[in-house]
Order: C-alpha cells, then sequence, then structure tokens
C-alpha cells in the first residue's frame, strides 16, 4: 500500500469514527477519537514517520496528501470538542431543571412583618407625606457626634445620664446612645432648610421590661428661618394622631435635653390600661414617647450655623416603645427575643 493510498483509508476510517462519535452524543468519545488519531501512538503521528521513509521523489506528493488528512482531522476534531461542550451544558440544565408545574407545598409558612418594622414604615410614610427626607448615619460613631457637638462637653453631668458603650479605639468611640448624632452629620454636610427624619439602632447599657440595651429610634428635626415651638408641637400631634388615632390622648411635659432649649418630653395614654393605671405604665397612665425641643444655639455653633438666623426644633423617640403601645404588648423584650410563635401573629406586609 502506498503512503498516498494508506492516507486515504485513514481518513475514511476518521469519518466512520467521526459519525458513530457524534451518533454516540458521549464527550469522553470525542476525546478517545483524538487520542485514536492524532495521540502520541495514533495513526496520524504513525503516518507522519512513514512519511519520513519515503523516496526522494515520492515524498512531495504523499507530504502534501499526509498533510491535508492531518489538517482535515485536525479541524473536523476542534468542532467536535465544541460539540462535546455544547452536550455538556445541555446535560447540566437538564439535570438542574426545575419543574415549575409541580404543585406548592400548602404546609410552607408564610413570614411576617417584625411589629418593629412595621411600625417604622407607618411612620416613615407619616413623615414623608409632611415633607421630611428620610437620612441615615453611623451606629459606632465619634464621641464629638455623640455628645460634644450636641452641647454635651467633657464635664457636662448629661453624660452621667446615659450609661454609654465606649469602643476601646485610639480615637474616642462608641455605640451612639441615640440617633442624634445624624443631626450632627447632616447639619454638617448641608445648608438649611431641612426637614429631615431618620430611623435607627441605638445602644444603651440598660435591661429590664420596658428597656433594653439596643432600641429602635427615631430623630426628627427642621432647620430653617423662623421656625417655632408651634410648629414643633403640630408636628409631634400630627404623627401621633396618624399612629394611635385621632381619639388616644396625648401630653407634653416640660423637661430638660443639653441639646435643645427649651426642652419637653411627651407621652401618649397607655394602650394596656386605657390611662387607668397599670404595671406597664407604673401606674401613671401614661405612656412616655420621646423628647424634644428647641435645637440649642451652642448645637448651631459646633456645625458653623448662624443661630441669629437659622432657628429649629429636633425630637426623637424610641420605635420599639410605640410598637408596644400600638399591640399593646406587656414587656419590651418581646421584641427582641425572636420567638416565632409571637412574632407570626402580625401582618404579612404593612400599609
Ligand atoms: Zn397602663
Amino acid at each position: 500500500m502506498t503512503l498516498l493510498e494508506k492516507a486515504e483509508l485513514i481518513k475514511n476510517e476518521f469519518e466512520a469514527d467521526r459519525q458513530a462519535a457524534i451518533d454516540g452524543g458521549k464527550p469522553e468519545a470525542i476525546e478517545a477519537l483524538r487520542v485514536t488519531y492524532l495521540g502520541r501512538k495514533g495513526k496520524v503521528t504513525a503516518l507522519m514517520e512513514d512519511l519520513r521513509s519515503a523516496s526522494k521523489e515520492d515524498r512531495p506528493a504523499a507530504g502534501k496528501s499526509v498533510n491535508m488528512v492531518r489538517s482535515h482531522i485536525d479541524g473536523a476534531i476542534d468542532g467536535l470538542k465544541a460539540l462535546a461542550l455544547k452536550w455538556e451544558l445541555a446535560a447540566i440544565i437538564n439535570r438542574e431543571a426545575v419543574d415549575i408545574t409541580l404543585p406548592v407545598d400548602e404546609g410552607h409558612q408564610v413570614g411576617s412583618l417584625h411589629p418593629v418594622s412595621l411600625i417604622r414604615q407607618q411612620l416613615m410614610k407619616v413623615f414623608r407625606s409632611l415633607g421630611f427626607t428620610v437620612m441615615d448615619g453611623p451606629e459606632i460613631d465619634f464621641d464629638f457626634f455623640n455628645f460634644s457637638a450636641l452641647n454635651m462637653p467633657d464635664n457636662h453631668p448629661a453624660r452621667d445620664m446615659q450609661d454609654t458603650f465606649y469602643v476601646e479605639t485610639a480615637e474616642k468611640m462608641l455605640l451612639r446612645t441615640h440617633t442624634s448624632n445624624i443631626q450632627i452629620h447632616t447639619m454638617l454636610n448641608q445648608q438649611p432648610p431641612l426637614r429631615i427624619i431618620a430611623p435607627g439602632r441605638v445602644f444603651r447599657v440598660d435591661n429590664d421590661m420596658t428597656h433594653t440595651p439596643m432600641f429602635h429610634q427615631i430623630e426628627g428635626f427642621i432647620v430653617d428661618e423662623g421656625i417655632t415651638f408651634a410648629h414643633l408641637k403640630g408636628t409631634i400631634d400630627t404623627f401621633l394622631r396618624a399612629i394611635f388615632g385621632p381619639t388616644l390622648k396625648s401630653r407634653f411635659r416640660p423637661s430638660f435635653f443639653p441639646f435643645v432649649e427649651p426642652g419637653a418630653e411627651f407621652d401618649v395614654e397607655c394602650g394596656m390600661c386605657k390611662g387607668k393605671g397599670c404595671r406597664t405604665c407604673k401606674s401613671t397612665g401614661w405612656i412616655e414617647i420621646g423628647g424634644c425641643g428647641m435645637i440649642h444655639p451652642a448645637v448651631f455653633e459646633a456645625v458653623g450655623y448662624d443661630s441669629s438666623r437659622y432657628s429649629g426644633f429636633a425630637f426623637g423617640f424610641g420605635m420599639d416603645r410605640i410598637a408596644m403601645n400600638r399591640f399593646a404588648l406587656p414587656d419590651l423584650r418581646q421584641l427582641f427575643e425572636g420567638d416565632y410563635e409571637f412574632l407570626g401573629h402580625f401582618p404579612t406586609r404593612g400599609n
């Protein structure tokens, strides 16, 4: 058999093998085919060696023929490799397919929203309707934003009013004790007029029926020209009515906070006893909701605002207290124990 005949034979054998591999549809058969023809002991490789021993006259024609067969098989194998990839992909898709026509498992439980999330959604809706913008701020902050800039210098007795979680860092950092740090961040970054509402987590060393070490607060403040205490009272009244309904009573009491002057606290009638007095309200008939007041000129000074031109009010209150009163919960800690039986009673969606 001449080299030309041998080359022709191998080409025909390959064609038959190639068709068999395609029909078989197995990616490993393609690799086997490559080894059989192009491998170190493959048929084409043997043909190339035979070429070396061909006579000088035969070599050009035989060489051309052998090379044509080799490049034909080379190209065909590349095509088969691409085909093998497609097979593998199809196999994966087939294996991982989800049958969307299967019936749903009817025992599946739908989650409900946490009472604090429900209250936060409702509050955000009320404040957005009053033109407030929602802001966020850091939970771990520098002393400056949490205390100093809020008219609470190092020696101020107000620092003793709060038991603070300090973070051991070179610069004095702490877990914020109130969302009022957002006031300072915002005022340092923006100019009046400001109308901001900022919900977030705050931290204090406290744990009993009405206090938890972590709780949710909302900070709200407005800074503009000509803002008065009447604007503050109107805003607080509007949101209390929106949350508790128009019939639940509320009241303001004069109070002191270093970052406001004058300051007040606001209460709503106890949801457990409707004002008669019970364990939850410590027999007073009222639940303290939060504090508020006109922003102290010293705070404006700390952020570089002109206090002869601008005035403003700020208020802060606990969302957990509101949830507690709104859903008549006897113990604040229920909100953070993750008890499914308890949490499952709340709606699956807010308003
Ligand atoms: Zn009560």
